[in-house]
């Protein structure tokens, strides 16, 4: 018979959106006994990072009827579900999917019930066709919402312990009964649940896990994790150690990065527009308006080699993304036509470090600074300008309004490289959230939510349903949490 230090109802392991609305709801909707485990010193995760959330026939999508994108409409579930599942490639797991586009509508609801005001309801990247108007964007962003949700976990009496992290899973006869943490004082405690709510964020902070599970093999070494670094795959981990099965652990949220730069910093949006981009060979390798799905764009950017890409433009198309602004946005770090104002003072800098950007009067020259082969990127530029010039582009199908000639000196290359923000394959579960084994039966007590639960996705994070990632989070531990209130009650 297990013995513990200390017994909970639930423990939520995790204190992103999802473990807290998970321990929010079984505190409030079902009293339960609840402790919420926090490996940092604050909860928050990378939820605080969010922007938007993603919901299915929400009331806020009611209220505003028609969305802002002239000809678009806000999708019933049906859309939902047949683009999550299409999208995948019917890799989806048709079960998670049928939550997400059920239950993400009432998270919207319980956000505004907390005083959260969403200011709007749209898409991410304008002039994709396929995408679905989805991503309901909270005044203050996920910061705030996280604020909100941890106000609301405390009312509700949820025991909160920060720089706690889960080690593993107490398991008797089968079933989860507890979990084993390390306290802040590094003492380690035994912590008895009648259920176990895993919300450890997946394992994009873990390159073990990035090189095993992603489909980048060595050039995984190359990617730059800009999540959470406590996001390490812990809980997964913690799953699979008792038999827990997994769902596509493959794909990740990914997305181009100027190197060493933040997301919104204007020398990231110059170097994600569609201008001439080139590999490690000095070749250019592909339609660059693959950047509108930066999902799509970090992937191609991570399968180069060296995982390296280069952005090259002249000087004109530095003036024109400053005055007229972005051709394309960079989800919400960079918005669609915002002006770059602050891309040449960044490029200068970055130039005058020489690390990731560098300037020069000659296409060979400017090659010889990065290390690329003069006479190839001289080759690829010079055919690039041709294609420009006859506004047609036989090799990649760029449409014409995207190409912009590499002409007027000086000429400026940005080394961009593809950066994780979380994973998002993760461990099996059913629509309840429930863990499920190699059996494919679930394990009694055990939930999985949020970036640690897998379902959604194929190979690729689905950026056709913007907020996918954070709709998931939040639906999911209240689905979990209801779940164990109604198992241990009865
Ligand atoms: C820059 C950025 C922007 C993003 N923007 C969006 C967006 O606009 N829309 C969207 O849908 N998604 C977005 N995402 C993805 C977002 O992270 C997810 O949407 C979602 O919010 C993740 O929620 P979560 O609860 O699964 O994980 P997290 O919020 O990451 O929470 C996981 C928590 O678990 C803790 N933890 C880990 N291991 C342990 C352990 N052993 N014991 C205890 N605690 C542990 C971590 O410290 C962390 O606090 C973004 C991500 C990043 C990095």
């Amino acid at each position: 018979m297990a013995t513990f230090d200390v017994e909970y109802d639930l423990v939520a392991v995790g204190g992103g959106g999802s473990g807290k609305m998970a321990a929010y709801i079984a505190a409030k909707e079902g009293g339960l006994k609840t402790a919420l485990l926090e490996k940092a010193p604050e909860t928050g995760g990378s939820s605080v990072f969010a922007e938007g959330q993603t919901a299915f026939e929400s009331s806020e999508q009611k209220a505003r009827k028609v969305p802002p994108t002239p000809g678009m409409h806000y999708p019933t579930r049906a859309e939902g579900f047949k683009r999550y599942i299409d999208y995948s490639h019917k890799r989806a797991n048709p079960e998670v999917v049928r939550m997400q586009v059920y239950e993400t509508a009432e998270t919207i609801d319980i956000m505004k019930s907390l005083g959260i005001v969403y200011t709007d309801v749209t898409i991410y990247a304008y002039e994709q066709p396929t995408e679905l108007n989805t991503f309901h964007r909270p005044e203050g962003l996920g910061a705030h919402m996280q604020e909100v949700l941890l106000q609301a976990t405390k009312d509700a009496g949820v025991d909160i312990f920060t720089s706690t992290p889960a080690k593993e899973l107490i398991v008797e006869d089968g079933k989860v009964v507890g979990v084993v943490a390390e306290d802040s004082d590094g003492n380690t405690i035994r912590i008895g649940a009648k259920a176990v709510v895993l919300a450890g964020g997946g394992f994009g902070g873990n390159l073990e896990m990035v090189r095993e599970h992603s489909r980048f093999g060595k050039n995984a070494d190359h990617l730059i994790y800009m999540g959470p670094p406590e996001n390490t795959g812990d809980t997964i981990n913690m799953a699979l150690a008792i038999g827990a099965d997994t769902w596509e652990m493959l794909p990740l949220m990914i997305i181009p990065v100027a190197k060493g730069k933040s997301l919104v910093a204007h020398i990231n949006g110059g170097g994600s527009q569609p201008v001439l981009w080139v590999n490690n060979t000095g070749q250019r390798y592909y339609d660059e308006h693959v950047a509108l799905s930066f999902a799509d764009a970090g992937n191609v950017i991570a399968s180069q080699p060296d995982g390296r890409s280069y952005s090259i433009m002249d000087q004109d198309t530095v003036q024109h993304l400053i005055d007229d602004g972005s051709d394309i946005g960079l989800g919400d770090f960079i918005p669609y036509h915002v002006q770059l104002t602050g891309l040449q003072a960044e490029l200068d800098e970055a130039i005058a470090e020489g690390e990731m950007a560098w300037k020069s009067d000659s296409i060979e020259d400017l090659a010889s600074q990065i290390g690329l082969d003069p006479a190839v990127v001289k080759a690829t530029v010079d055919k690039y300008n041709e294609f420009c010039h006859a506004g047609d582009d036989p090799l990649f199908f760029k449409d014409a309004k995207y190409l912009r000639p590499v002409k007027k000196a000086p000429f400026y290359a940005i080394e961009m490289r593809a950066a994780i923000l979380v994973s998002v394959g993760a461990l099996r579960v059913n629509g309840s959230l429930q863990v499920i084994d190699k059996e494919a039966k679930p394990i009694p007590g055990l939930y999985a939510v949020g970036m640690d639960a897998g379902g959604l996705f194929g190979d690729t994070y689905n950026l056709d349903v913007p907020g996918t990632a954070n709709g998931f989070s939040h639906a999911g531990g209240r689905v979990a949490a209801r779940h164990a209130i109604k198992t241990i009650k009865g």
